[in-house]
């Protein structure tokens, strides 16, 4: 089955309030084997909401609808379902009554504004609201099935929980979800190494999402009961892990940071940093996860050139001749922090990350990277990030680990 989600609200129109309900809710519906096929915004405007819901009905066979519920001038949700039914509001006495309640059990008269309230489009259900005065509303317009609940995340939640949740999943319908890290390969690259596995019509389904430099691939498998998804979703993931070899890094949360803590503590191996444009971001990328003091011994950010010659020991000619977005400063601070630290290996970063201080020769975005280890070459490699300063940053820890990530895997030579 599918769904519509619709959240009614001008501050969720404006961008004042980030639509959390939307997400929060799409997520449940997944978990009891629905999809989720559209998110609507509507401001609070009652012919506009009734259109909404009109559109959502003829749709799916189920929309959830938040926000709107409230008992002031801008909250027109009640109204709007009942044009959209083409029925009048009528009160209903016991929602009525439990609204009474709710006022007195706290000591505070009801003032007559709530009364819209306990008001309900003729043939539609009130549902408890065990947290607040704005009950919801369950509805059906021909063969679909419609839910309002209060916009507040939390009374939401509850409701949720209570009146739509136990009504799912009845039919076995089960959706499941994987996603599969990569690091070292464009989206574009990684989609054509999927081909027809991300064919639309396809089920599981896979789908491609990028962030800091990381592809993710996400799999999702619908099926008649559990066991069938997970079969399905299983094999199409091992599927795409065979297709995409050794980008492939980890799953679901894990980042490169928790894939290259894992390896070191595997082969009980140490880690430093020299750190020059990503200002100490690796390591504290590395110490996000706790357990880090057993493999990771510290990070020099040696921002200035004074701090590179005289904590890592590069040479003052090596700054003058190269500078020190170079691949000999870049050598010499993996090696500096080797010899500092007395780790097994260490990364080292140097860059611009802009928006300034870029030339011809070295553009914005550009970055060196070193990596030394015990009885080894030290090796460098130059990228070129596109993007604003925290995006070139990202990245650019991002690939650090990563360098570590295939040396420790052998897979860099
Ligand atoms: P109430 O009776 O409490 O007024 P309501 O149904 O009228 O309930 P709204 O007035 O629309 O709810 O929203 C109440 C608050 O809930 C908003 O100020 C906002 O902070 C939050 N809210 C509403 N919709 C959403 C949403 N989609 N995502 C996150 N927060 C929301």
């Amino acid at each position: 089955m599918n769904a519509v989600i619709l959240s009614i609200g001008d501050e969720l129109v404006l961008g004042q309030t980030v639509d959390t309900n939307a997400a929060w809710l799409s997520d449940r519906l997944v978990a009891c084997g629905v999809m989720p096929v559209m998110h609507v915004s509507v401001a609070d405007d009652r012919g506009a909401i009734a259109e909404a819901i009109r559109d959502a009905a003829e749709r799916t066979k189920l929309v959830i609808a938040t926000g709107g519920l409230g008992p002031t001038e801008d909250d027109l949700t009640r109204f709007a379902l009942a044009d959209a039914m083409g029925v009048e509001l009528a009160v209903d006495e016991t929602a009525l009554g439990a609204i009474e309640e709710f006022f007195r059990a706290r000591g505070r008269t009801m003032i007559d504004r709530n009364r819209v309230q306990a008001m309900k489009p003729a043939g539609a259900t009130m549902l408890e609201n065990p947290l607040g005065t704005a009950p919801g509303i369950r509805a059906l317009i021909g063969e679909t099935t419609l839910y309002f609940l209060p916009g507040v995340p939390v009374e939401m939640r509850r409701m949720w929980e209570l009146h739509i949740e136990p009504t799912l999943g009845a039919d076995g319908a089960v959706i499941l979800g994987a996603k599969i890290n990569t690091f070292g390969m464009g989206e574009s690259d990684v989609a054509e190494k999927l081909g027809e596995l991300m064919a639309r019509d396809r089920n599981p389904t896979v789908g491609t999402t990028v962030e800091g430099g990381v592809v993710s691939v996400r799999v999702r498998s619908a099926g008649d009961t559990n066991a069938a998804a997970r079969r399905e979703l299983e094999a199409t993931c091992a599927e795409v892990e065979k297709r995409l070899g050794g980008i492939v890094f980890g799953h679901d949360d894990a980042t490169l940071a928790d894939a290259v803590g894992e390896m070191l503590k595997r082969c009980g191996r140490t880690v430093a940093c020299a750190e020059s444009c990503t200002g100490g971001l690796v390591g504290k990328m590395l110490t996000d996860r706790p357990g880090s003091s057993a493999y990771f011994l510290g990070s020099f950010v040696t921002y200035a050139d004074a701090m590179k010659r005289e904590v890592l020991g590069v040479g003052a000619e090596v700054l003058e001749r190269d500078g020190a977005v170079s691949e000999a400063a870049v050598t010499a601070m993996a090696e500096g922090a080797l010899d500092c630290s007395g780790a097994d290996y260490a990364v080292s970063i140097t860059g611009i990350a802009g928006p300034d201080g870029g030339s011809a020769q070295k553009p914005v975005g550009t970055v060196w990277f070193g990596l030394a280890q015990r009885g080894r070459p030290t090796v460098a490699e130059r990228r070129r990030f596109p993007g604003e300063r925290d995006i070139v940053r990202e990245r650019s820890a991002n690939f650090a680990l990563n360098l570590l990530r295939l040396r420790i895997s052998d897979q860099l030579l």
